[in-house]
């Protein structure tokens, strides 16, 4: 056997930020400016974590961004109103609502508010059509990391089979179509799929995208697959960080000092019997970041009839 490929998602991100930070030079040379509009509603400590590094990023990169945070109170009617102000403004390329919002926003008529050509994280039902068509979009940015992950490391896609465990809209269903585009052979699996095993130990391409700590498990991996481990779950159990991670010193550390250990939806042991693999963390969720900047920039672009290349 031989050692499994980490698929190095921070050294992945930092290329991709290069790249954007060059088309913005470019862009900006022809005096236009990417411009970010963030909206954080409330005090979710989470979301204001990943809202501060969004912000940031775009500072390190010349795009133009701005914090938009109304009180927990907002009404449904007052994002609207800001969603339609942010519409109509020239100098915003992007828009982009922190979810998850307060259960009082109908979150999914917000969304279907954004300018689809601002829709910077791809969730506009229009940009789930045009990535289904096969017409120039945004699309989600996760997924969008998994494609670049693997093309980036010379993985092939075509004629793989590539079986996705975990449908939602706004990782499985779009990692799904794609890797169809790419022309993999695509299985979609579910809450509901029998025999989940079955499917996984034939997958050349495994994408788990579920929510629950190790849950794909080495007896269910095909060996030498590619492994992409996008959960990222929080195990706050002493005696789980040690099924996981059994004598890793670093992680209980980690435990020791937060109480806590990210896990993906991957069982670590399931890595070694692999070709290739992403850590969690530091692999596709490392991306994410990554994706939305150039989101951002293709939004600019498409918005001004620019060629973005692709
Ligand atoms: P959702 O909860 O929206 O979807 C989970 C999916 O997994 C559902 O389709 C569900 O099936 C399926 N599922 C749940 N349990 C099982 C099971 N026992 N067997 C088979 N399938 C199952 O999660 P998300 O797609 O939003 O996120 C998935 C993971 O990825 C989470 O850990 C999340 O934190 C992480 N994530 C990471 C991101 C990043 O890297 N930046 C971004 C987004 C998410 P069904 O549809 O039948 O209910």
């Amino acid at each position: 056997t031989t050692t499994p490929r980490v698929l190095d998602g921070v050294a992945i991100a930092a290329e991709i930020k290069a790249e954007v930070g060059t088309e913005v030079q470019q862009l900006v040379a022809r005096g236009v400016v990417p411009g970010l509009a963030v909206i954080l509603v409330g005090e979710v400590p989470a979301s204001q974590i990943y809202v501060r590094s969004k912000v940031k990023t775009c500072g390190e990169l010349g795009i133009y961004s701005e914090m938009l945070t109304p009180p927990e109170s907002i009404t449904t009617d007052e994002m609207l109103a800001l969603v339609a102000a942010l519409n109509a403004r020239e100098d915003i390329d992007g828009i982009l609502i922190q979810l998850p919002l307060p259960k009082h926003v109908d979150t999914k008529r917000l969304l279907e508010a954004v300018s689809p050509d601002k829709d910077v994280d791809g969730f506009h039902p229009v940009n789930a059509g045009r990535l289904q068509s096969g017409q120039p979009g945004l699309t989600p940015c996760t997924p969008a990391g998994i494609i670049e992950i693997l093309k980036r490391s010379k993985l092939p896609i075509t004629g793989q089979n590539a079986v996705i465990v975990g449908r939602s809209d706004i990782v499985g269903k779009p990692a799904a179509m794609m890797l169809l585009n790419e022309s993999a052979t695509v299985t979609v699996c579910h809450s509901k799929t029998r025999d989940l095993p079955k499917f996984t130990r034939e997958a050349d391409l495994l994408v788990a995208a579920i929510g629950r700590p190790g849950y794909v498990t080495v007896e269910m991996v095909k060996p030498g697959a590619t492994l992409i481990d996008v959960g990222i779950n929080r195990v706050t159990d002493a005696a789980e960080v040690e099924n996981f991670f059994p004598g890793d010193a670093v992680r209980a550390a980690t435990f020791a000092k937060r109480g806590s250990v990210v896990v993906g939806d991957i069982h670590p042991a399931a890595f070694a019997r692999s070709g290739a693999y992403t850590p969690v963390p530091g692999g596709v969720g490392a991306l994410t970041i990554a994706m939305l900047m150039h989101n951002t920039v293709k939004a600019a672009k498409l918005r001004r009839g620019i060629s973005t290349g692709k």
